[in-house]
């Protein structure tokens, strides 16, 4: 990489070690131009994109959040622990496939919403209409039979 001081290309590593329990690669590097000595840090890029709520405001990611609503949206379904804590890693590796920074709630929940209705269809319903709380019952009954013609089309 380049010096940050005389910003030469050649920069050499003179001491690589993993720090942060191996999660961080801790790099000091000499420039052969100036003779400055930096230290770079390199991590795997695994962050969760931050959420942008409809009133504009940023907030970390929240796995609990997602589980509560998961776990709320599957009550009394038959679905296992198991299978919901691998839902919200897959919902968690969708995100980061975004390759973005920052997502909207909106995009979130049809995410997680993709992943309600090939797992539980009650509980996708569930989730759907707290989630895009639906304007009224007619709309939520166009959802239903939408999925009731996606159902019949599978079969
Ligand atoms: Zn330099």
């Amino acid at each position: 990489m380049h010096c940050p001081f005389c910003a030469d290309k050649e920069t050499k590593v003179i001491d690589s070690r993993l720090v942060a329990e191996g999660n961080q690669v801790r790099r000091r590097r000499e420039c052969a131009q100036c003779g400055e000595r930096f230290t770079t840090f390199e991590t795997a890029e695994l962050v969760l994109p931050r959420v942008i709520k409809s009133n504009g405001s940023r907030q970390p990611f929240d796995e609990d959040k997602l589980r509560s609503g998961l776990t709320r949206a599957l009550e009394k379904r038959p679905v296992s622990l198991e299978v919901v804590e691998s839902t919200i890693n897959r919902i968690k590796h969708k995100l980061r496939a975004t390759g973005e920074r920052e997502v909207k709630t909106r995009e979130v929940g049809e995410v997680v919403m993709e992943e309600l209705r090939d797992l539980d269809e009650v509980a996708y319903v569930r989730f759907a209409s707290v989630y895009r709380s639906f304007q009224d019952v007619k709309e939520f009954r166009e959802e239903i039979e939408r999925m009731d013609k996606e159902t019949r089309k599978d079969s």
